[in-house]
């Protein structure tokens, strides 16, 4: 039997799961005559704001937008600084030059790759007009405390839960809900994925989502009245039905990754070079399954070797972008340390729901040897 290539997300195995389902949505809502901001729409909104735990959810049509939303629904602009990180694929960023905005780097902790709340502290200090607290990989970045240190600095506190989707405490609150705005992407390979582009902006004020409302549809107060500038960035009626659908099988779905970077963990956990950056517990929704090792070449080309495909997430650090030769605004740099080892040591490897046993089992097997290996030898590869 041949062997086959492992590829790090495969979406024709996660259309073919539920491909009635999304055929039956596409032939209801064709049916229905109403494409954009119909009852699909009112309906996923009512529906994942309840999931998500907040009074308000506001349909968007993607994550980036979202934040931009976000932050335009704070008047937040040009020279306004915002907090963020620099190791999550630079959307927060790309939100704030949308506005005007500064991104104020902040570092990261190198054992989760989130939000370092030391370096955070240094940030407010400068008072900041926002903080974006990016839950990267899938796990929950220290929100609780984040939140109060943004309360106690009045700097409002928008999350970026593109990749956490459904993370949160035990029995407690979820991704969304600890802030002050939720910013959600339904790309298709989030956790939570549309047959395209799509997101939602989550949160409890009536204020906010009124504002958020008014800026994704053209500024609208009410049809054709213009009350603030705005844009447009609906979420259509065709992804609000299949998003609803497969909202219903999402926890199980998240368990599911879950359960495989588990294995992953365990696999590597003798090895002093390579670890997973994961933890075991409904606050970690396993989006992607991320390596951190200090021999990254090494073990990209064992997996390889193995047919076993990987990936970087993010190789760049956003400071070391080249787009700000090209842009008026200059970044301030608050601490970049992890952030930059960060980009230099992760390796994603395959991780998704619809994975099947065999593959699992080849991943595993291959992490559980270099970790072998790789620890007996001293790491060399
Ligand atoms: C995917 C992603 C976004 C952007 O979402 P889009 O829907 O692709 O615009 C923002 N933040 C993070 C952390 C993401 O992973």
């Amino acid at each position: 039997m041949t062997r086959v290539r492992i590829p790090v997300n495969d979406l024709r195995r996660a259309i073919a799961a539920d491909r009635e389902i999304i055929e039956q949505a596409m032939s209801d809502v064709l049916d229905s005559g109403w494409l954009v901001h119909g009852e699909q729409h009112s309906a996923f909104e009512a529906e994942f704001a309840e999931f998500v735990g907040t009074s308000h959810c506001v349909g968007i049509g993607n994550g980036t937008e979202a934040l931009a939303i976000a932050l335009r629904a704070l008047e937040i602009g040009v020279g306004a600084e915002v907090c963020i990180v620099g190791n999550a694929g630079f959307y927060a960023a790309t939100a704030c030059l949308e506005v005007g905005a500064t991104p104020l780097y902040v570092d990261v902790l190198p054992e989760t790759l989130n939000i370092d709340p030391a370096s955070l502290s240094h940030g407010l200090e400068r008072q900041p007009a926002a903080v974006i607290a990016t839950h990267l990989y899938g796990g929950l970045c220290e929100i609780e405390l984040i939140a109060r240190m943004c309360a106690a600095a009045s700097v409002p506190l928008i999350e970026d839960c593109a990749q956490a989707t459904g993370a949160g405490r035990t029995g407690g609150s979820r991704a969304g809900s600890f802030g002050t705005i939720g910013c959600f992407s339904f790309y298709p390979t989030k956790n939570l994925g549309a047959i395209g582009d799509g997101g939602a902006i989550t949160t409890s004020s009536e204020e906010i989502a009124a504002n958020c409302r008014g800026i994704r549809q053209y500024g609208w107060s009410e049809r054709y009245v213009v009350e603030r500038p705005g844009l447009n960035s609906r979420l259509d009626e065709l992804q609000a039905a299949v998003l609803r659908y497969r909202l219903r099988t999402l926890d199980a779905r998240n368990a599911r990754r879950r359960g495989i970077a588990a294995r992953y963990a365990r696999a590597l956990a003798t090895s002093d070079t390579a670890r997973l950056v994961f933890w075991d517990d409904d606050s970690h929704v396993g989006h992607l399954a991320v390596v951190k090792t200090s021999a990254r070449d090494a073990l990209r080309a064992f997996l390889a070797a193995r047919d076993i495909a990987s990936d970087i997430h993010y190789p760049v650090p956003d400071l070391a972008q080249p787009v700000w030769t090209t842009v008026d605004v200059s970044p301030i740099d608050i601490g970049s340390l992890h952030t930059a080892e960060a980009c230099a040591q992760v390796l994603s490897v395959p991780c998704f729901p619809e994975m099947d046993e065999q593959d699992i089992t080849r991943v595993e097997s291959a992490l559980l040897e270099y970790a072998t290996s790789s620890t007996s030898d001293g790491g060399a590869h």
